[in-house]
């Protein structure tokens, strides 16, 4: 096995590290304090991620982005995850890669202009009533001569303020006899997209988040939406096929992003541990402080080959959903501690906002939740161990 990177790889990760540390860092305060990220600001980031070819990096080549494989896409999104949440997802966005399933006019109405920065996408699924259990969504679109109208609720939906369209999941039918009868029928599900502004379709703020700041989230609407057949994502029913096809990959990018955050508190330790004397000396002279970072870079390095290994995987299409499900636990349950124990050898000053680690432990809160709770993830993993043997 070659666990080495290639030049090219060590050549992407430096630059996204170095615009992310140049271009970012400076502003984290900024956004932090104001919960709010500037038009302008988002703009100034934009145009300069878009010149130094960071921006849409995940897309393949033939529509404009970098095409870069999984595992060196992955490398790139953990030195983007070094920074604020709010600044590189909204300032050096990666377009959902589900627009990639779109028919040519969808593309042109769609991905291009997301891949050139014109446009950006949101992706609506969760519902108040419809978290984990996304089979049981009620928000419904029903067939009506060549329309489609949708109506109901969804929520916790990330950027939807600034997005100019949404791609929503909604139930249009159900399956026979698929579940058992306590827990309801299993809902068909068909993906559109909705563009803001279009009759019947609000967006509201949403809640606010202790995690992320600047990041928002809304509440989306949908009262007798009417769409045109085209608008329609992938087939009819078949919502959560496009969605597996497409975002399978959205897990590792969630743990690939956690790696750079546990990395940068990391770091924060080892400096404070080699420089803040108590008791007459370095306070990484005593055990209970060293014996902590080991622990940390431990935890931190088997995240990263989980994580590396499963984006390794999938380009050589025989990652597993547990492979995946296993990277996404790791790494998020990684940062929580690695985030947690960096406060600790700061004592005091970890909690203070001069430094970037309180941020960091409040953000770590979120991953472990989004993209599939710890729980789910564990249900994954446990499940197919089990089934294998008839369980
Ligand atoms: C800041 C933020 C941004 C988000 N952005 C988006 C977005 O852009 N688009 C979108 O569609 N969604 C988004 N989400 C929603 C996110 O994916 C859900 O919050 C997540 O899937 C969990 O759903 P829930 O919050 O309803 O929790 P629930 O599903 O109600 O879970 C509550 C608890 O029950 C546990 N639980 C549930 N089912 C099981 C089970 N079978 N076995 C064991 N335990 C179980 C969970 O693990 C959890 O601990 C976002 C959420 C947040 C917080």
């Amino acid at each position: 096995m070659d666990f080495g990177l290639s030049e090219e790889q060590r050549a992407i990760a430096k630059t996204t590290r170095a615009f992310v540390e140049n271009e970012l860092y400076p502003y984290e305060a900024e956004v932090e304090r104001s919960g709010h990220l500037r038009p302008e600001l988002i703009s100034q980031i934009r145009e300069k991620a878009i010149a130094a070819g960071l921006y849409a990096a995940n897309m393949p080549e033939e529509v404009g982005g970098a095409g870069l494989d999984t595992l060196t896409w992955l490398l790139y999104e953990k030195e983007l995850g070094r920074a604020s949440y709010a600044l590189h997802w909204t300032c050096v966005a990666r377009p959902s890669n589900i627009l990639l399933a779109g028919t040519d006019a969808q593309k042109e109405k769609y991905l291009y202009p997301c891949v050139r920065g014109e446009k950006s996408d949101c992706l609506a699924m969760t519902e108040p009533g419809a978290g984990s259990d996304l089979r049981g969504m009620a928000a419904s679109a029903v067939q009506d001569g060549d329309d489609w109208v949708l109506n109901g609720t969804k929520h916790f939906i990330s950027h939807a303020d600034i997005a100019d369209f949404a791609i929503v999941f909604m139930a249009s039918g159900e399956e026979e006899g698929m579940s058992a009868p306590e827990r309801g029928r299993r809902r068909k599900i068909t993906a559109f997209f909705v563009d803001k502004g279009t009759p019947g379709f609000h967006v509201r703020d949403g809640y606010r988040n202790v995690s992320h700041r600047g990041y928002t989230n809304s509440i989306l609407e949908f009262d007798n939406c009417r769409l045109p057949k085209e608008q329609v994502l992938g087939e009819v029913h078949k919502g959560f096929e496009v969605a597996n096809d497409w975002l399978g990959a959205t897990r590792l990018q969630v743990a690939a992003t956690c790696l750079g955050r546990a990395e940068r508190a990391l770091s924060h330790a080892i400096d404070y541990a080699a420089q803040r004397q108590q008791f007459g000396q370095q306070i990484g002279k005593f055990q209970g402080v060293s014996f902590k970072l080991a622990d940390m870079a431990m935890e931190l390095k088997a995240a990263e080959l989980m994580v590396m290994e499963a984006g390794w995987k999938y380009d050589q299409k025989t990652v597993t959903d547990q492979d995946m499900a296993m990277a996404k636990l790791k790494a998020t349950e990684m940062l929580a501690f690695v985030a947690d124990e960096a406060i600790q050898i700061h004592g005091g000053m970890g909690l203070m906002d001069d430094l970037p680690l309180e941020r960091i432990w409040r953000d770590a809160r979120v991953e472990r939740i989004w993209e599939g709770t710890s729980e789910i993830q564990r249900h994954i993993i446990s499940r197919a161990m089990l089934r294998a043997v008839g369980g």
